[in-house]
């Protein structure tokens, strides 16, 4: 561990605790603060850091707790279960970061990880543009090589924690390869390198309390160290299986969430002399939502584990290149996104009326895991990949 680091939570299960008490103490009760559309509520996670726990991922080589993604399963869904903005703020370093972890030279790893650890810093990852997000093979932005630099040029239209990042590691296509393949590059920019410029802020309808950006690039220089190892859209591929499975981890909480009020509401609400808690149809409603919870809890968890399985092998960074999307991460977050919607679809039916007003937080609920199924590749995109990569025969395969 980094000497000036703060000392981190050692045990998982002690980590999960600090979390949990940390979501329902810090977190919990603030929907309608957290729904303003107010800047992201950085001071509010300082604590994390200073229990070691902010980016709770990063190698303890650098600094870091070091824990796994089947760890951070839990952790997530206890963060959602409280705020899902501010479980997506939280975790969505982790795309950015494991790339930097698992492609970046030595040089880059020490100077930003070990710093992300001891200041407790934030990252992001740049790839969508306007016509490029669920497909990054359509990217534009440009990379120009100029002596022992690259320079970038290009927008980018959606990028999470881009606005308060320390650095930022940006997509972006160069002419003149052999291979269409290599022209893709995951290149890592310092977020004060001049002509980086965030363009706005995005009003979005969920996840209201996490900041979404445009940010474009105009002849942004930096050494060409930092970019990183691996053709580009693998890189990505790799970057990505951890936080699909963690913002199936987001679904998870928010429907944990809408369960247990679900729970609150039909003790106290009247039904023909009786309560709606005594009713059988809203028995066989809660039953179906438990079952669908625990499937989206196993799946994230079966997900996390391959993952780690793979972070294991001494060889893991060719090894993911090597395979790219993890079936497993695909699936989690498809099936956590599209169950979570239904458990907040009857979940919102379920209390009458004030379910389709603002007065419940039903409606920040459903907006909020509405976001699982578009965010980091819509699930049409995704249904075409599970198919072209798993369920045609293998010498079909793309
Ligand atoms: C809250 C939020 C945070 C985000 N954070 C980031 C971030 O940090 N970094 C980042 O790079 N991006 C980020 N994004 C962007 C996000 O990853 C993309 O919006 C997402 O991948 C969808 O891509 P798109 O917007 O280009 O839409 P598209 O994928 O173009 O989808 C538009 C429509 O076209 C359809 N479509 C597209 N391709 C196909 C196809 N092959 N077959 C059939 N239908 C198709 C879709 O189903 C959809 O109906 C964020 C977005 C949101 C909403």
């Amino acid at each position: 561990m980094h000497p000036e680091n703060p000392s981190p939570t050692s045990s998982p299960q002690e980590a999960l605790r600090a979390f949990r008490e940390f979501a329902r103490t810090t977190l919990l009760g603030h929907d309608a603060e957290f729904d303003s559309g107010a800047e992201p509520p950085l001071e509010l996670y300082r604590p994390l850091h200073e229990m070691g726990l902010l980016n709770w991922w990063l190698p303890k080589e650098y600094g870091g707790a070091g824990f796994g993604l089947a760890d951070s399963v839990d952790i997530v869904s206890e963060l959602a279960y409280a705020d899902a903005g501010s479980a997506f703020t939280l975790l969505i370093s982790i795309l950015s970061s494991s790339m930097v972890s698992l492609y970046g030279s030595p040089e880059l790893k020490k100077e930003f990880l070990t710093a992300m650890a001891r200041d407790g810093g934030y990252s992001a990852a740049l790839g969508s543009e306007r016509e490029a997000g669920s497909e990054l093979i359509n990217l534009t932005t440009t990379l120009t090589k100029r002596g022992d630099q690259v320079v970038l040029n290009g927008e980018k239209m959606f990028s999470t924690n881009s606005g308060f990042a320390d650095y930022l590691i940006v997509f972006a296509r160069s002419t003149g390869e052999r291979e269409k393949a290599a022209s893709y590059h995951a290149v890592l920019v310092p977020r004060d390198t001049p002509g980086t410029r965030v363009v706005k802020r995005w009003d979005m309808i969920g996840l209201r309390s996490a900041g979404t950006y445009q940010v474009s690039f105009t002849d942004c220089a930096v050494h060409s160290g930092n970019v990183l190892d691996g053709p580009g859209l693998k890189v990505i591929e790799v970057g990505l299986n951890s936080s699909r499975i963690l913002i199936g981890a987001i679904a998870l909480g928010v429907a944990r969430r809408i369960r247990d009020m679900c729970l609150d509401y039909a003790i106290r609400k009247p039904l023909g002399g009786h309560t709606l808690i005594e009713n059988a149809v809203f028995a066989g409603k809660l039953g179906q939502m438990e079952m669908q919870i625990d499937v989206m809890r196993n799946q994230c968890l079966a997900a996390a584990r391959e993952y780690d399985g793979i972070m294991a092998l001494d060889d893991a960074p060719a090894v993911l290149l090597q395979r790219g999307a993890l079936r497993s991460a695909l699936t989690a977050k498809m099936f956590c996104g599209q169950t979570g919607f239904q458990i907040a679809t009857v979940g919102s039916e379920m209390f009458g009326g004030l379910g389709y007003t603002t007065d419940m937080p039903i409606s920040k609920y459903l907006r909020d895991i509405r976001a699982v199924t578009i965010v980091e590749a819509g699930d049409d995109v995704l249904r075409e990949l599970v198919f072209r990569r798993f369920v045609l025969p293998p010498d079909r395969r793309i």
